[in-house]
């Protein structure tokens, strides 16, 4: 009856992991309660368990059935030690994540994490339920969640849950929060200390205060694109699910945003070429956002390029493995990019040593909505580059 209350409550708790929006910690608080159920009575009705390592319970439940059941189903590993700390059972998850041989092996030399033994140890004195957090930094980044929990015949129930990739997108999260907040207090910082100025040292000066207002005017708008860009960011972000579907003419994009960037092209005397072939002209995707990409693309072909260079804007028919796919490509002969900063450069706010020593203004947070709206036309952006020579960013784009 135990056994039959255990595994129900035990799919319940799974149907609502899959499909509630209950936070996955008190799920998994759940789910060990009837894990632990569930091994109970079998170790405590039998001793077969301890005799054969492949026969679980006297009531005809044998490992297999388990297994067939549900263990093996879940990503949560699953080790019973005895009380010596050896192995006696690991389910599926447990051998993919730690060899096929583990059973009849100490944990120590199985699974080094010294908390993690500890915690055993402990909970082999005290009997009380022992949960752990452990980050692993090498080989690679882990984060695992660990349930250390006393059941009959001395035994001891470990459940580990690999938390990894949540640990990793909250990292994301604390860091683009902490990047975000120290780029908009750089300016805000600025903006205090020539108010300040204005009206201490400088309030009869009527001409340092037209220059200083002029400064101030310059951080307010930085502020203000920043602003923009995040909000852009977050967004597009949050619509990168939802499939677009309108025909779009890219050369009319394009051709827009060449008139748009118009007065700093010639303020810069460079020389912008547009080839979209008709065939190439008709993509899939949302006008809009389409013209997000350009904009930027083109604005730091722009940025980034000395006076009187060239910018070429094509389209081709891509033949690396997108069938049906357009590549429009955006090559300019600015000052190129690193080899060790290519794959960087679509992060939020990162922005080349180069771009910084230049004082070339931006926010480090084009590429990278960029990047966002392509995934959501299910494109690809592939980025070339030659230090001092020039860069070539591929958009490649569902054909309509
Ligand atoms: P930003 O607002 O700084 O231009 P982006 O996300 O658009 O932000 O670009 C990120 C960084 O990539 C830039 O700061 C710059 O260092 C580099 N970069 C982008 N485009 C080019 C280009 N065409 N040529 C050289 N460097 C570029």
């Amino acid at each position: 009856m135990l056994k039959i209350i255990s595994t129900i409550g035990f799919l319940v708790t799974l149907v609502l992991f899959l499909n509630s929006d209950i936070t996955v910690e008190i799920l998994f608080v759940i789910n060990i309660f009837f894990i632990i159920t569930f091994f109970y009575k079998p170790i405590s009705t039998t001793r077969s368990f301890q005799k054969n390592n492949t026969e679980i319970s006297g009531d005809r439940l044998t490992k297999n059935d388990l297994q067939e059941l549900f263990i093996n189903q879940l990503e949560d590993i699953i080790i019973i030690l005895n009380k010596f700390n050896i192995i006696t059972y690991s389910n599926k998850a447990a051998v993919e994540n730690f060899g096929s041989n583990i059973e009849g092996k100490h944990i120590g030399s199985e699974i080094r994490i010294p908390e993690l033994l500890d915690a055993i140890d402990n909970n082999k004195i005290d009997k009380e339920l022992k949960k752990i957090d452990i980050e692993l930094k090498i080989p690679v980044f882990k984060f695992y969640k660990i349930s250390i929990a006393s059941i009959k015949s001395d035994h001891t129930l470990v459940i580990i849950r690999d938390f990894t990739e949540m640990r990793k997108s909250q990292n994301m999260r604390s860091d683009f929060i902490a990047n975000a907040s120290h780029e908009l207090r750089t300016p805000l910082v600025s903006l205090k200390g020539f108010l300040e100025t204005i009206t201490d040292s400088a309030k009869d000066d009527p001409k340092s205060q037209k220059k200083f207002l002029e400064i101030m005017k310059s951080e307010a708008n930085k502020m203000e694109v920043l602003i923009e860009d995040l909000m852009l960011l977050s967004r597009i972000e949050l619509q990168e699910h939802i499939r677009l579907k309108d025909k779009v003419d890219i050369n009319e994009v394009i051709e827009n945003v060449i008139l748009l960037n118009s007065k700093k092209i010639s303020e810069k005397k460079l020389n912008v070429n547009l080839n979209i072939k008709e065939k190439e002209r008709f993509v899939i995707g949302d006008k809009e956002k389409l013209s997000a990409v350009f904009l930027n693309l083109l604005d730091n072909a722009i940025k980034y390029s000395g006076n009187s260079k060239s910018v070429k804007i094509e389209s081709f028919e891509n033949t690396s493995g997108l069938k049906n796919y357009t590549s429009i490509s955006v090559i300019d002969e600015g000052f190129g990019i690193a080899p060790e900063d290519i794959h960087r450069i679509t992060e939020r706010f990162f922005r080349t040593e180069n771009a910084k020593k230049l004082k070339i203004e931006g926010t480090g947070l084009g590429l990278a909505i960029t990047k966002h709206i392509i995934n959501q036309h299910r494109g690809e952006l592939k980025i070339t580059s030659k230090f001092g020579k020039g860069s070539e960013f591929i958009v490649s784009l569902p054909k309509h």
